[in-house]
């Protein structure tokens, strides 16, 4: 590292500079609105054009990821680059660092988007995973399928998300079809977790190793999209404490700068998993705009930029439900039903098209119990179908 290199990971990033975020969808979106709240100015480049975030944001490069020139022009004009979106190319992450810090750096990112990285790098060392195996070719997974045993998962390793690009195998005879349906020769075989819930750690660390977290989140899928997240979650305070101490745990290994999402299944006799990192703000933290005293955008602000950390603390028990585009169906939802519950916050990204399974938007309600939050969200939720 140069010794101007040095110097800029040491200088706090203030106000009336410009950060740039890679991805412009909501993430990006909530990102650029609290960073302009504390006076930064924002630039954002993805392939998209009036995206989520170019909405918001200073400027909107629209450039292919790949686009090693533009993305050079981007990184040359701010003072930091960070992510909204992981699946980004290790060479763009690469190109950036020539000209400003990268927060998580490329490294955090290769990693974690590669589930065969991902989980071999937290086995190794010492995280607890699901049980998995690399499988290269339909011979690999039959042994594999005899060693984990069904039922099964099989993952492509590289560009997953929300439960895309999985193959569930019952027996070992769905196992070809399962081989064929992925279409790659570089997956992993997963164990069938039967777990008691689906739980979420989204850590934060500064520059200088300040650590904070917003507690353990619980969160239910549907068609493998997150749905509903109540904070705190339903657990034992014993169970809360260990997922804290992974999160903050991976945190360290892998020196992020920036925020972190680990996503985890609770068994049913109180073991956690590691299901998957996310290297940026969470689904699962949508709910910290509202109920925490600095929300995960706030602090990933404050980390890529050198500042200290804010209070994570929450201010009320809430929960959140995703609005996708399936709530369209009949026409415009009912926003003003869902809004006369008075503890509800309505959050939209400014999407042109609502197409099923898109993430369109957010509610939080906030309330005196994690139950009654989560009560008061689904209905609210219900509401907007009439
Ligand atoms: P992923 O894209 O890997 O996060 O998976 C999406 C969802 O699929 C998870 O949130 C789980 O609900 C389910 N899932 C994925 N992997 C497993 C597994 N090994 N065992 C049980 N459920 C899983």
């Amino acid at each position: 590292m140069s010794h101007g290199q040095d110097e800029r990971t040491h200088q706090a990033i203030l106000q009336g500079a410009t950060l740039g975020v890679l991805g412009s969808g909501q993430l990006g979106r909530m990102f650029a609105i609290a960073a302009r709240r504390m006076g930064y100015r924002v630039h954002t480049l993805s392939p998209e054009s009036d995206s989520p975030t170019g909405q918001v944001a200073d400027q909107e490069i629209t450039a292919s990821y790949e686009d090693l020139d533009a993305v050079s022009e981007f990184a040359k004009r701010v003072s930091v680059v960070t992510f909204e979106f992981e699946n980004v190319p290790s060479a763009t992450a690469e190109v950036a660092a020539r000209f400003a810090p990268v927060r998580p750096a490329g490294q955090v990112l290769h990693v974690s988007q590669h589930r065969l990285r991902e989980k071999s790098y937290l086995a190794e060392h010492g995280f607890p995973v699901t049980p998995f195996r690399a499988v290269r070719s339909a011979e690999e997974l039959q042994v594999a399928i005899r060693e984990l045993g069904c039922p099964a998962v099989l993952k492509t390793a590289g560009w997953g998300y929300d439960g895309k690009g999985q193959a569930k195998i019952h027996s070992a005879s769905e196992a070809l079809s399962a081989w064929e349906r992925l279409g790659t020769n570089e997956t992993i075989l997963e164990g069938f977790v039967d777990f008691r819930l689906e739980v979420s750690v989204i850590g934060v660390r500064g520059v200088d190793g300040q650590f904070a977290h917003f507690g353990l989140l619980e969160n239910s899928h549907s068609n493998h999209i997150l749905d509903v997240t109540v904070a705190p979650a339903r657990v034992s305070a014993r169970v809360a404490a260990e997922a804290e101490a992974i999160a903050r745990g991976v945190l360290e290994s892998l020196n992020v700068v920036g925020v972190l999402c680990v996503e985890m299944f609770l068994t049913h006799d109180d073991r956690l998993l590691i299901n998957e990192l996310a290297p940026r703000p969470h689904n699962s933290g949508h709910l910290t705009f509202d109920a925490n005293v600095t929300s995960q955008f706030e602090q990933q602000v404050r980390a890529i930029c050198g500042l200290p950390l804010g209070s994570t603390e929450l201010l009320r028990p809430a929960a959140m439900a995703n609005l996708l585009g399936d709530i369209w169906a009949n026409g415009e939802p009912r926003w003003a039903e869902a809004l006369r519950l008075p503890e509800v916050k309505l959050h939209l990204y400014g999407k042109s098209s609502a197409r099923a399974g898109r993430k369109m938007g957010h509610l939080t309600a906030m309330a005196n119990s994690a139950d009654e939050a989560e009560r008061i969200v689904r209905e609210a939720r219900r509401r907007l179908m009439g």
